[in-house]
């Protein structure tokens, strides 16, 4: 049904005639035109076009084809830059470099111009942002529910090694591609209190009365699948405040009141909590959470009655998937809504919410396992406190009758933590109300099963599948590492950008010299790229033939940057002493960012940069070592380094990292990992072959079992090995900070002294050894460049197409749905 008001053919005329219209008449400018932005806007306007024909098509389709609608709730959805994704997934990106080129304008200048929308942290965040990518892609009616925030993760600048927050307003010049849809708005209520009423017939019948309410507002996101057939969508609520709540204060003749009122419900989608793997514990996330639950709870339902007289068919129609327990709230919400307001029986209630919901866990650190206070919740939803005793109660009698003489048993599954202030365990409420619990690494899910879990697991066995995470390689290989992606499809065709599997066939030019050649070239072009956005935003000069030693992701210590440091230190330390000569030229690259109220991850940043300092400035390692921070580690910078990267670290505490998704990235594009037995890591191992992956450390069972006998003493290794103990006294000498010392004397004695629950000196003796190893074999440049090769060739599981293929069948039960013409 392709209407004939505008020309959205997939011609290059076509293409330009709606730029020209887009400059025109949403613009208002001049054409031709040689300003950027401008040519940004008018092309992602041109796109959306194209999108937003195809989304009603798309929804046509589902409706005939009564599809079972997957919805993912996220609080974070890192989704980076769109406008090279959409072009390449709608098949427009060389018709579009072309018709830039016409005016003498680069694309990649184009594309500069979009501001990332950074609205995750990490992982989390970027693994939904795949996932969608994925569900279009494999025609699933698969769709996205997170936050409108208007500031996304924070801006870093690094002055003198400190990290500065700046505020990221990526909103501050609009983005092109959101549908705002105040006419599909709902009305969330908050706060309040709860009168106890019973019904004409006797039954209880509380009523959740005085409440406030906020206003959720959609903002659609198309989301493209490649091939440009499927378009999905992505809605992010805005909160603002009801236009009758504000009269009805207004009447009382306070305005005052009614204004700050309408203040107060805009700031909570103002901001994403910048904590990675931690708890923020404010009542503002807590709000985050339940609006965002409520909003899409209730978009779904109207949805599904559109369609439907009764629930019946709700579990058979919808399935809503839980990213972690920030939305596990939507146990309590889906409840409330069936039996408070479409009155269904309790037990038929509680049948529905959990065959529709299930959760993936994404952390065993305990320090991020969300819990909240009793009193909080009370105080801010009272009706879905009360379910959740409701639903705690009956859970309890279950578990008790099934072990009648096991209180401890009772108390350590239950809901509630008790104790001086009692919480919520949001983990639980997730587990008791899904029908499918999943980890997102073999490793990580076994660790569930067996340590966290345990309880839950003995219960339900059946609910426990892992789902290893993916990426999609249409970012990630297609638009990050275009030059790879040609020679990759030149050699074997280009099914691969739809079937990662078919990577394997590049097995077989492993060892050719000439595919070798070309495969070194574009390394060697990437790292050339990279090289200047070192000069540029870190000041120093790199050499692109030295070795690229890569250490990018969220400054935490489980994920051991000061392992990474130890062992740069030492090097350092060797050949200045004369004790080590240098046969392989190194750029140590490390980015990240440190949560703001996170004090030890704010100082690994200053050391990074005080150890650069010192290396960069000593004559003797000019052409030898260099150590570069890049500031404001986000996607778009992610997708110019992982492509020059000849070494990746995935050095984690075996344990403690559930999966990583930076880890498969720098294996699609030909990096080779040296990395502990922690999450996908093991996987990586098992597909790429143990000679063409570089493994140390502890494993998970060891670093356990050394816990557990409390056997680790870090002052025994101090004493016994003198590379330990040479790296650690630069701490107490000042090597690295001879103009301030005591700047890191923390780290000598917190080592030693306090704790080191990160098992950073176990470890180092093996990190060392492998690091020497992998010198030794960067210099055969064949044998190197082979087991890039064969990375690339085997990373075919780690497609989030996979993934997302493994949750249709074993999670969601829902079949794809051909959208072609
Ligand atoms: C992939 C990605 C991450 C996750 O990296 P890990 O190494 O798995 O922690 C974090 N941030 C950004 C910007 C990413 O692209």
């Amino acid at each position: 049904m392709n209407s004939n008001y505008l020309n959205n053919a997939n011609t290059k005329s076509a293409l330009k005639t709606s730029m020209d219209y887009h400059l025109r008449c949403s613009l208002c400018k001049e054409t031709p035109s040689k300003d950027c932005r401008d040519l940004f806007l008018a092309t992602a306007f041109s796109l959306r076009d194209r999108m937003t024909e195809r989304i009603l098509e798309t929804e046509r389709i589902y409706q005939v084809a009564k599809a079972k609608r997957v919805y993912y709730l996220s609080m974070e959805f890192l989704i980076g830059r769109l406008l090279g994704d959409t072009l390449h997934n709608l098949g427009l990106f060389d018709l579009c470099r072309e018709v830039l080129e016409e005016t003498g304008i680069d694309i990649e200048e184009v594309r500069d111009q979009e501001k990332d929308a950074g609205l995750g942290n990490g992982g989390l965040g970027r693994l939904a942002a795949c996932f969608l990518d994925s569900m279009a892609t494999l025609n699933l009616a698969g769709f996205g529910y997170g936050i409108h925030y208007e500031y996304g993760l924070f801006k870093q600048e690094v002055d003198n090694g400190y990290q500065k927050e700046k505020p990221d307003n990526w909103l501050a010049e609009f983005s092109p591609w959101e549908i705002k849809r105040p006419d599909e708005k709902c009305i969330v209520p908050i706060y309040g209190r709860i009168e106890h009423f019973q019904d004409r017939a006797g039954e209880y019948n509380p009523m959740w009365l005085d409440w406030k309410v906020i206003m959720g507002i959609p903002f659609d996101i198309p989301v493209v699948g490649y091939g440009g057939k499927t378009v999905n969508w992505l809605r992010l609520y805005g909160a603002g405040s009801s236009t009758d709540f504000d009269i009805q204060i207004f009447n009382e003749g306070d305005y005052f009141r009614a204004v700050e009122q309408k203040v107060s419900s805009e700031t909570i989608t103002k901001m994403l909590y910048p904590l990675d793997t931690l708890k923020s514990g404010k009542e503002l996330r807590l709000v985050q959470e339940y609006f965002l639950v409520a909003c899409s709870l209730r978009d779904i339902v109207r949805r599904y009655l559109k369609e439907h007289d009764d629930f019946d068919d709700f579990p058979d129609s919808v399935a809503i998937q839980m990213n972690d327990t920030h939305p596990s709230l939507a146990v309590a919400e889906l409840m409330r809504l069936l039996v408070d307001e479409y009155a269904l029986p309790w037990d038929e209630a509680w049948e529905m919410t959990r065959k529709t919901l299930s959760y993936t866990n994404h952390t065993i650190l305990s320090e991020a396992l969300e819990k909240w206070p009793v009193n909080l919740l009370e105080q801010v939803i009272p009706r879905h406190l009360q379910i959740i005793y409701e639903i705690n109660a009956r859970f309890l009698k279950q578990v008790a009758d099934l072990h009648p003489d096991n209180l401890d048993l009772v108390r350590r599954m239950s809901l509630i933590e008790e104790g001086e202030n009692k919480m919520v365990r949001m983990s639980h409420l997730a587990m008791v109300g899904s029908h499918s619990i999943n980890g997102v690494s073999a490793l990580h899910t076994e660790i569930l099963k067996k340590n966290n879990f345990a309880d839950f697991h003995v219960l339900w066995p059946e609910r426990f599948v892992n789902v290893t995470n993916g990426i999609t390689q249409r970012r990630w290989l297609l638009k990050a590492n275009p030059q790879l992606a040609q020679l990759i499809s030149e050699t074997i065709g280009d099914s691969w950008i739809t079937d990662l599997g078919q990577l394997k066939r590049l097995e077989s030019y492993a060892e050719s010299e000439d595919f070798q050649d070309r495969f070194r070239r574009i390394k060697r072009t990437n790292k050339e790229v990279l090289g200047r956005i070192i000069s540029r935003t870190a000041w120093v000069s790199v050499n692109p033939d030295s070795l690229f030693d890569v250490h990018v992701k969220r400054i935490h210590e489980y994920k051991r940057q000061l392992l990474k440091i130890f062992h740069i230190i030492y090097e350092y330390l060797q050949i200045v002493r004369g004790e080590k000569t240098p046969t392989v030229a190194k750029t140590y690259i490390f980015a990240g960012k440190a949560a703001p109220g996170y004090w030890v991850a704010k100082q690994m940043i200053k050391l990074i940069h005080n150890v650069g300092q010192v290396i960069n400035s000593d004559k003797r390692l000019q052409d030898i070592l260099r150590v570069v921070f890049l500031p404001d580690y986000r996607v778009s910078l992610a997708e110019k380094i992982i492509p020059a990267a000849d070494l990746s670290e995935q050095i984690s505490m075996a344990g403690t990292e559930a999966s990583g998704t930076g880890n498969m990235k720098f294996m699609l594009n030909g990096a080779l990992t040296v990395g502990t037995l922690d999450g996908a890591n093991v996987e990586m191992l098992e597909e790429a072959g143990e000679e063409n992956i570089f493994i140390f450390g502890l494993k998970a069972g060891e670093i356990e079992e050394m816990q557990r006998g409390n056997t680790y003493r870090p002052t025994e290794y101090y004493r016994s090995y003198p590379e330990i103990r040479m790296v650690i006294d630069a701490f107490r000498d000042n090597i690295f900070c001879p103009s301030e010392p005591g700047l890191f004397q923390w780290i000598y004695s917190r080592i030693l002294h306090e704790e080191d629950p990160y098992f950073h000196l176990p470890d180092l003796l093996s990190y060392i050894r492998i690091q020497d190893k992998i010198e030794e074999e960067y210099q055969s440049q064949a044998s190197w460049t082979k087991k890039a090769i064969l990375n690339v060739a085997r990373s075919g599981k780690f497609s989030s197409d996979r993934a997302i293929s493994e949750y249709a069948g074993l999670i969601w039960k829902a079949d794809a749905v051909k959208c072609g013409e």
